[in-house]
């Protein structure tokens, strides 16, 4: 028996086919979102680790959507040299973020280069690396930053995912205390009191997003007393530090640093840009305040930590294209980057 098929029933089947054709494809299936990005093409960076002082060669490559950032020890010959950048392969540390696999296989010093590729808006990377150390090269993420907006991005075929916080999560640590809140967009709240008074109280607030990394944070250098020089030292740490060419070192009023200081607020500045990479660990972008008190890597790991010990704190969301302009890599461009000193 025939059955009568209106005309727009006929469109509507002509549609659901369309519809998963184009699923099974995957290209119009986002549309509508954001779309994650990588690099056009592979980027070298060589230079020496700040805490080992030995030479080290960096490949960062791309990679395919939804891959995420992935450390590779070259010089590793047997067993899995493959490290995950993310919160739960962090090994505790106090001066820099490392992360370690199962086999013990390890990459320190991640901090600046997470943050570069944060702040540019890069979702999936493999970082190749033949030492256990990323170069410091000057300091901050400018090089970084620099090379990988030269390179430029390829837009890929996933949505970006965010992480939204649903309700406030805080560590607290003798006087240091880290915090996520609720927000509609990613921003930092920083504070430091140092007893060098060429630091002192420092505050500064941030939304990261059309190239505010790039402007405002990307090129504030790592900085130390010269104290604290000379503890590492005795203790085989910061054997690369220059304060020639890699950190701004301070002595009670003084800056040891010739050329001083990029921005009169320069250590807040670095403080801000580690917790932007440090938070990169997350495995996405993060819609939500974050505020550091006298914050470091080890705090704002254990901040990590606390909210995916929660289930009811945070949730994934696919970002449409006015959430994903609110993120710290949208709208970034090479022209907006800084005069470095
Ligand atoms: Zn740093």
């Amino acid at each position: 028996m025939f059955q009568t098929v209106t005309k727009i029933e006929l469109r509507l089947t002509a549609q659901a086919i369309i519809s998963r054709v184009r699923s099974k494809w995957g290209r119009p299936r986002h549309l509508g979102t954001t779309l994650q990005n990588t690099l056009k093409s592979f980027v070298r960076f060589t230079g020496n680790g700040l805490h080992s002082g030995k030479p080290v060669h960096m490949v960062v490559r791309p990679a395919s959507a939804d891959y995420g950032i992935w450390f590779r020890r070259t010089d590793v010959l047997i067993g899995d040299t493959m490290v995950q950048a993310r919160w739960d392969q962090v090994e505790q540390t106090q001066l820099c973020t490392r992360i370690v696999n199962a086999a013990g296989v390890s990459v320190s010093t991640i901090e600046h280069v997470m943050a570069a590729l944060a702040g540019c808006g890069i979702h999936n990377a493999l970082v190749e690396i033949d030492g256990p150390e990323v170069p410091i090269l000057d300091g901050s993420s400018a090089d970084f930053v620099q090379a990988f907006l030269r390179t430029g991005l390829i837009s890929q075929n996933q949505a970006v995912r965010a992480i939204e916080i649903l309700k406030p999560v805080s560590v607290v640590r003798g006087d240091a205390r880290a915090e996520l809140t609720p927000a509609s967009e990613m921003h930092i709240d920083f504070h430091i009191d140092f007893n060098d008074e060429a630091i002192g109280q420092q505050t500064k607030g941030l939304t990261l997003a059309n190239g505010s990394f790039v402007r405002e944070l990307c090129d504030s250098r790592t900085f130390c007393s010269q104290s604290d020089v000379e503890t590492m030292q005795a203790n085989g740490l910061a054997l690369g530090g220059d304060p020639a060419e890699n950190a701004v070192v301070f002595d009670g009023d003084k800056i040891l640093s010739p050329g001083g200081l990029r921005h009169t607020d320069e250590p807040v500045r670095h403080k801000m840009l580690d917790a932007v990479g440090d938070l990169y660990l997350a495995g996405a972008p993060i819609l939500g305040r974050y505020s550091g008190d006298r914050a470091g890597h080890s705090l704002t790991n254990a901040l990590l930590r606390e909210l995916f010990a929660d289930p009811d704190a945070w949730r994934f969301v696919e970002c449409t294209p006015s959430m994903a302009a609110r993120l710290p890599g949208a709208g970034v461009h090479l022209a907006e980057f800084p005069a470095v000193a």
